[in-house]
């Protein structure tokens, strides 16, 4: 199966993870990635993965016209779905900083808003993550099917939750758990793999460290507004611990949750509708 990477604005992190996947893919399919496969244009292949969110208009044009020479579209990672770091350029204080820059006129020109990549053409599969981790190209590429996100990053972690240990507070800052076998929650730390979706191998809590929810919403969120899954995280933490929900509620929104933030883009302007769960990975 020939496939093509289209980068459109974001970090890059996509990119490299995929690399990441190394020798477990097979790369003489890959007909097209500028970050090391340079064309001109992206030629017909049966997938083509495109990363980043629209931004600029380079990138609206881009996209319109690798969408009619590819077989299926899939969008990855949080910047295509969701906004992610280029939706921080919607700011109004970023945006006078770029807009004053000296290299105006240099770069493509900023749109107004940046728009995840459904608002312009037919996406046949969402593959969320920031970035989606390596083993999840791998299956992807080889073998689609095996991709079963039904469930939620807490299975796959398996810490355990005793129902008499209840935390009061919330930890100051994100650290390195005490406990290795105990939920992070249960430690008092701010972690929202109860309502994220499954597939990345719980890697962030099974090395200590709260999950950011950064595979996107549970299938059984995912077709909800974004309220949904704040609320359904403050009502976890009133279940499992004694901290008090405008602490959590609070907390959710604080720089260090950025990833998980960045899944809340505004779309009030693209009338665009919730994702098919059937359609997410
Ligand atoms: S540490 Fe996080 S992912 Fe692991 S069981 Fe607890 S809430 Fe779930
Ligand atoms: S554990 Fe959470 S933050 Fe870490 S990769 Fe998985 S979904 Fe993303």
């Amino acid at each position: 199966m020939r496939f093509a990477v289209l980068q459109l604005t974001g970090c890059a992190g996509c990119e490299v993870s995929l690399l990441n996947a190394g020798d477990e893919l097979d790369l003489a399919n890959l007909a097209y990635m500028p970050l090391v496969v340079t064309a001109h244009d992206v030629p017909e292949v049966d997938v083509l993965l495109v990363t980043g969110g629209i931004r600029t208009d380079e990138d609206l044009l881009k996209l319109r016209e690798s969408a009619s020479r590819v077989k299926k579209i899939i969008a990855v990672g949080t910047c295509a779905i969701s906004g992610g770091v280029a939706g921080l350029g919607d700011r109004q204080d970023i945006r006078e900083h770029f807009l004053a820059s000296a290299h105006q006129g240099r770069v493509p020109r900023m749109l107004p808003k940046c728009s995840p990549i459904d608002t312009e053409v037919k996406v046949d599969n969402y593959l969320p993550g920031c970035p989606p981790v390596p083993s999840l190209y791998v299956k992807l590429l080889n073998d689609p099917a095996s991709i079963k996100s039904t469930s939620i990053v807490c299975k796959e972690c398996g810490r355990r939750k005793p129902k008499d240990i209840r935390p009061d507070t919330l930890a100051d800052v994100v650290h390195k758990d005490e406990d290795p076998d105990l939920c992070l929650v249960k430690q008092g730390q701010l972690c929202v793999g109860t309502s994220t979706r499954n597939g990345c191998g719980a890697i962030c809590p099974r090395a200590g460290f709260p999950c950011v929810g950064c595979r996107g919403p549970s299938n059984n969120l995912i077709e909800k507004d974004a309220n949904a899954w704040f609320e359904s995280i403050i009502r976890v933490f009133q279940r499992m611990t004694d901290i008090d929900s405008d602490t959590i509620s609070e907390a959710l929104k604080s720089p260090h949750l950025a990833l998980f933030l960045f899944q809340f883009s505004d779309y009030t302007d693209t009338e665009l509708d919730s994702r098919p769960k059937e359609k997410v990975l």
